[in-house]
Formats: structure tokens, sequence, C-alpha cells
């Protein structure tokens, strides 16, 4: 007798999913990421009827599957709203091919959209600054640059197209690795604040959400590759040397040892974060006194970098 899906009991699997043990044909598959996504907002309470959603899009397999998903969600729900932006960092060699591949897809579901570069909001490519960087022999890595100017720049972006929620598609995989790199970092702390839906403390803050936060990397990949999504499968020329890297090899060595164990990872920390959160302290945030934006401090990191930046440069 020839194997059927475990869900339809019809057609052939294409897909056998270890840590559930389910065989899943292409359509079953697709529906279940879907349903995974459905379940995970409501789980999380990400989003409200009449939200108005902006998606950060690199061009990358998980944006543009959270963007197809999203888009499909939408249709279900008249009085939501959604649209796009994509940061363009300016990483030559690197960051065109996505703008490219993002821009058709928006064009194909016919998506409000914005691109904002690095250049434009702060005056310096990624590239530049990760050159000033190095001619000075300190300072931040590439990519703590990159995530404290892209976060800024996508909140930015948000509330000048009036989004009440900033979506981003960072998957099961992103949420493991930052657990364990919090913890390697000894930043037990930060695991109370990252969060699959960040809570409402400034009114300049737009509310992130991550749907994609209980779907495996290697399934927004597969869902990418059923649904024949072009995307971006370059890696960024900065990702080499990070600690997240090795962590991340670790995972997948141990995921394909012992299934289900990303999200055993993922769930701990979020039991870790219930007994944090009753210590943490709330702190009000303040508005930043140069730029005027929401901050912890008098002034913020994003004004920081750059005053930094622009004494190196004279
Ligand atoms: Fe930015 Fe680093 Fe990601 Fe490259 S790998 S896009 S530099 S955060
Ligand atoms: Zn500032």
């Amino acid at each position: 007798m020839t194997e059927t899906c475990t869900v339809c009991k019809r057609k052939p699997p294409v897909y056998f999913r270890k840590y559930s043990g389910e065989k899943l044909c292409k359509k079953c598959f697709c529906e279940s990421i879907e349903e995974k996504v459905r379940a995970t907002i409501a789980k999380y309470e990400m989003l409200e009827f009449n939200d108005k959603t902006m998606i950060a899009v690199s061009g990358g397999k998980d944006s543009l599957t959270l963007l197809r998903i999203l888009h499909k969600i939408e249709q279900e729900f008249p009085k939501a709203e959604i649209c796009a932006v994509t940061i363009d960092e300016g990483i030559k060699g690197y960051r065109d091919e996505a703008v490219k591949l993002a821009e058709q897809a928006y064009a194909e579901l016919d998506i409000e959209y914005t691109v904002l570069s690095f250049k434009e909001l702060y005056g310096y490519t990624l590239d530049e600054i990760a050159e000033i960087a190095r001619k000075r022999g300190k300072g931040l890595t590439p990519c703590a640059y990159c995530g404290v100017l892209r976060r800024r720049a996508m909140n930015i972006a948000a509330k000048k197209a009036n989004a009440t929620k900033l979506a981003t598609a960072h998957t099961l995989d992103d949420e493991a690795q930052t657990v364990l790199l919090n913890l390697f970092h000894g930043d037990v702390w930060r695991i109370a604040r990252v969060k699959p839906v960040t809570d409402e403390v400034h009114g300049g803050l737009v509310r992130r959400i991550k749907p994609l936060c209980e779907v495996l990397e290697r399934e927004t990949a597969l869902y990418a590759y059923f649904k024949k999504i072009r995307f971006q499968s370059v890696p960024c020329p900065y990702a080499g040397t990070a600690l997240r890297n090795d962590i991340r090899s670790m995972l997948n060595r141990m995921e394909e040892k012992h299934p289900g164990i990303k999200y055993t990872v993922f769930r701990s920390a979020e039991k870790i974060r219930e007994a944090l959160e009753e210590s943490l302290e709330k702190g009000e945030l303040r508005t930043c006194e140069v730029c005027g934006e929401p901050t912890v401090g008098r002034i913020c990191k994003v004004c920081e970098v750059l005053e930094e930046l622009r004494i190196n440069v004279e």
C-alpha cells in the first residue's frame, strides 16, 4: 500500500515533520504553516481586528513567507490593513537584489510599501559605518550598528504609515538562538524583554509582533519553495563572525538528534520570563533630547551612535 498524508489521507506525503511524527502532502503542509501562524497570533493576542500592520520585509525567505501569509489572513478581516517596509541598510552587492525581490512581491500582491535607506535617514550606509568603525579600531560590530539603526528605521516607517503594529519575520530558530545568545552573554534580564509581542511602553514606539515565532526556519523555507516565492539566498557579508552563527549550527545539530528541542528552548524562556517579569522594574521610557524618539536614557542609542561616527569623520 502506498503511503498517504497523515492529515488528508489521500495524497502522497512530501515532508516528514520529525517533531510531531506527521507525514504531510504539499497542500496540507502549507495549510499547517498558515494555521500555525493564525494560532500564534491568537495565542499571544498579536492583532486586533482593525489593526494596520506594517510587515518588515528584508527580501529573504522568512519575511517574504510572512508577507504572503499575513496577506492571506488579512483577507479574512475586512477592517484590517497591511502595508510593508524594506530597510535598505546600504550593503553593497547584497541588499540591492533583496530590495528588488521585495518590490516584486509587493507589486504581485498589491501591497502599499516604503523603502527606507540608512543613507537617507542617517547620512551613512552600513558599509560606510563599518569602514569608519574599522579605521577607528573600535566601536560596535556591523551587526550591532545595523540592529540599532534598523529597529529605529522600522519604527519611523511604521509611524509614518500610521501602522498600529509592526510585524517581523523572526522564526522559532531566531527566537531559540536569541535565548541562548542572551544566556551566553550573561544577559538573563534580556530574556524577559524579548517577547513574541512587545508591551505598549511609549506612544512613540509601535508595538512589534513576531507571527512566525513558533515556525521552524526550515519550514518557512519549504513553504517559500512550495509557493514558488522568489527570495534572496545569499548571506549578508557581515554575518560570518557572529556568535549567533555558532549557536545556530549547534541548535541545528541538536534539533536533528532531538526533534523539538528548539521549541523547548523557546518555551523555557517563556517560563523564565514569567518568573522574571515580577521582579523586573517597568521603567518609563523618556523622549530623546536630540531626536525626540523614545529612549531609556537622556539621549537615545541611535543619536549616541551617530554622534560617535561624526566625531570620527571630522
Ligand atoms: Fe545587518 Fe548583520 Fe543582518 Fe547583515 S547580518 S543585515 S549586518 S544584522
Ligand atoms: Zn535620539
